[in-house]
């Protein structure tokens, strides 16, 4: 089993353990076998898969343009 993530359960709030796999909180990717919250997708394989799939496409494609004027912080 893959060691447990050093941080808090995102369900529960509490440590995350043994108790947080038994009641569901957390289940493990069965790609990768990282802890993922059940029913969302696993951002380790999203991010393997993204990277992947640039590299078939040779990089050639570009982001499509962003809205430039959305990111204005209040200061
Ligand atoms: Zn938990
Ligand atoms: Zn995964």
């Amino acid at each position: 089993m893959a060691p447990f993530p050093g941080h808090h359960c995102p369900n529960c709030k509490k440590s995350f353990s043994q108790t947080c796999v038994k009641k569901g909180h957390m289940v493990q990717c069965s790609k990768c076998s990282s802890w993922i919250m059940p029913g969302k997708s696993c951002a380790t394989c999203a991010a393997r898969e993204a990277a992947e799939a640039r590299k078939k496409k040779g990089g050639k494609k570009r982001r499509s343009n962003l809205s430039q004027g959305g990111a204005r912080l209040l200061n």
